[in-house]
């Protein structure tokens, strides 16, 4: 997702309270239980985009502190609008290559990370770039704690079948794999949409999902 470059976009996001300013990101490992009003666990998702999936699940979840990241500033700005419609305090966001994710987070310091409708850099060369690929779990090993676990969604069968290889690789254990999420009423309970999850259940794309630990 991309959207049109927003003018001042970049001034938004460097005057607004719920954006961790860029020249204190690596600052952050180590501290992120003290940047919110409670200390209490640590849920992240990566690719936020518009930031409709991690407003409500901060809403519902207030016994959790959430951080969404975000690469572009023209979408990040539509998830601080929410939050300037509806503030809330367990909810922060970060503008970055989640590459450079355990500049910013502690050994262990997360305890799920989030995953929804990433981008399938379909080239092989770009295969490395994906989300759930064997480099980014790497970087999920160390910023996870021991207990934590990975949630992933995403309507393409392509990327499903890649990141399933790939967990394997690394001998991830997966709690729960589905091709058809919408079609288990269990696994749908406490589900929250995303806007893709969104758009692309409605043309009748059936939404694979793992949830994966080591
Ligand atoms: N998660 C949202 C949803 O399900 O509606 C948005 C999905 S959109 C296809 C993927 C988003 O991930 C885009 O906004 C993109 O900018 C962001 N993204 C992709 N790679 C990223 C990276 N390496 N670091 C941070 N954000 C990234």
């Amino acid at each position: 997702m991309r959207l049109r470059n927003i003018s001042g976009s970049r001034e938004a996001i460097a005057e607004s309270p719920y954006v961790i300013p860029e020249a204190e990101l690596t600052q952050c490992p180590g501290t992120w239980a003290e940047r919110f009003e409670k200390k209490q666990p640590l849920f992240i998702e990566i690719g936020m985009g518009k930031g409709r999936f991690i407003h409500t699940m901060a809403k519902e979840h207030p016994d959790v502190n959430f951080v969404g990241i975000e690469k572009y500033s023209s979408v990040l700005l539509r998830a601080i609008q929410k939050m300037e419609e509806e503030e809330l305090p367990n909810l922060k966001f970060i503008r970055m290559d989640a590459e450079n994710i355990t500049d910013v987070f502690g050994k262990g310091e997360v305890n799920r990370i989030y995953l929804n409708f990433s981008d399938p850099w379909p080239k092989d060369r770009h295969a490395k770039r994906r989300l759930p690929s064997k480099e980014f779990l790497d970087r999920y090993d160390y910023i996870l704690d021991k207990d934590g676990w990975v949630e992933f969604k995403t309507d393409n069968r392509d990327l499903f079948d890649f990141a399933l290889e790939e967990m394997k690789e690394r001998d991830w254990k997966a709690d729960v794999v589905t091709f058809d999420l919408h079609a288990d009423e269990e696994l749908m309970k406490g589900n929250v949409m995303t806007e893709y999850e969104e758009r692309f259940s409605s043309q009748g794309n059936p939404i694979c999902k793992y949830i994966i630990r080591r």
